[in-house]
């Protein structure tokens, strides 16, 4: 026996739903407490698994792995949101892949007629792709399912998160002042999500340390074009002439995608820190307190494997 009876998640988005799913199915009563439901950021996401934006590599590598075990169980239940999809990474300039997709069974270089005009090198691979709203929606009926609990509150503390033998902060950038940790900054991203025209491959471009990414996945009646990444405080309002850049930049890739009808958009913040931070803190708010935030643009990729770390570490 461990003594933990009680956990507290703090924060719904992919860090504290999977923790939560995570905790309840090992047998712990798990309460999770967070202001949005689930979180923006999340259900920002595109989501592809692969790691970005995110260190340290050796840790990030494990919970990589352990996620993508569980994303390919997940994809033969329609449900969940998730798919294993082909299709391409690509580059104007670097002939050398990402090292993680070179990890992936099915890799291997494209033919030059496979890519579009003006890319000289491309990978071909399979991955899982997450349909986050539906996703974050199975993550919760999952919990649900189990006994957890939900509740929707902004906390001004970890310690007024209680009472619990231990406390988990997944709040994403919400960790700033809960933690506080002046180390994390957020990294804004945008995404337009629109009306499939028929596409059954993701297209991804190796566009470096740009702001201006090109990435689009299918998930079935929509698909959703990427992307931003822009350093620093600059809200999450949609911001209209980076939609306009996101579609024409994926237009002129996929000509389908000109001219499909807009649906939605989407923005978040990807909570980035030098380090992705699950640790245990010794008791400063009367119970033990795990922390699982700063996952940057990889919360998804990493879900699972911190998510078994937290658990390690609540028990
Ligand atoms: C455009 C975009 C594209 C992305 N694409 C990918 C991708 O393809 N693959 C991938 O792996 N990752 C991707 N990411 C990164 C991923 O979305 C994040 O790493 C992940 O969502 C972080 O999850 P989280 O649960 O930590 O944070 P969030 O989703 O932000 O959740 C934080 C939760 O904490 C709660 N909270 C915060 N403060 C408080 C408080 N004081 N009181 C109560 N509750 C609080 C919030 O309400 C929320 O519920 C992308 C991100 C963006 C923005």
């Amino acid at each position: 026996m461990t003594g933990v009876e009680r956990v507290v998640v703090v924060g719904a988005g992919v860090a504290g739903l999977t923790t939560a799913v995570v905790l309840a199915e090992a047998g712990l009563a798990v309460h999770v407490v967070a202001e949005e439901i689930p979180g923006v950021t999340s259900l920002a996401a595109g989501a592809m698994w692969g790691p970005y934006l995110v260190e340290p590599k050796a840790k990030v590598d494990e919970w990589s792995r352990r996620s993508l075990e569980v994303f390919r169980e997940l994809a033969g239940d329609p449900a969940t949101g998730v798919r294993l999809t082909s299709g391409i990474e690509a580059s104007r300039t670097a002939e050398v892949p990402p090292e993680w997709a070179t990890t992936l069974p099915d890799h291997r270089p494209c033919e030059a007629a496979e890519l579009p005009p003006g890319f000289t090198a491309g990978y071909r691979f399979t991955v899982p792709l997450i349909d986050m709203p539906v996703y974050l929606g199975y993550l919760l009926r999952r919990l649900e399912a189990t006994g957890g609990t939900v509740e929707e509150r902004r906390v001004p503390s970890l310690a007024q998160a209680g009472p619990a033998d231990v406390l988990v902060n997944c709040s994403g950038m919400g960790a700033r002042e809960l933690a506080p940790d002046g180390d994390l900054r957020p990294i804004r991203g945008q995404h337009v999500v629109v009306e499939n025209p028929g596409l059954t491959e993701f297209f991804s471009e190796d566009t470096g340390t740009s702001p201006e990414l090109l990435c689009f996945y299918p998930h079935g009646k929509t698909v959703v074009l990427g992307g931003t990444a822009v350093e620093g405080e600059v809200g999450l309002a949609r911001d209209d002439e980076a939609a306009a850049g996101i579609l024409a930049r994926c237009a002129e890739v996929e000509p389908r995608l000109a001219g499909a009808r807009v649906l939605d958009h989407r923005v978040g913040a990807r909570p980035t820190r030098a380090a992705v931070r699950v640790e245990e803190e010794r008791a400063t708010v009367g119970a033990r307190v795990v922390h699982n935030y700063g996952h940057g643009g990889a919360g998804v990729t990493l879900s699972w494997g911190c998510a078994g770390e937290a658990l390690r570490l609540a028990l």
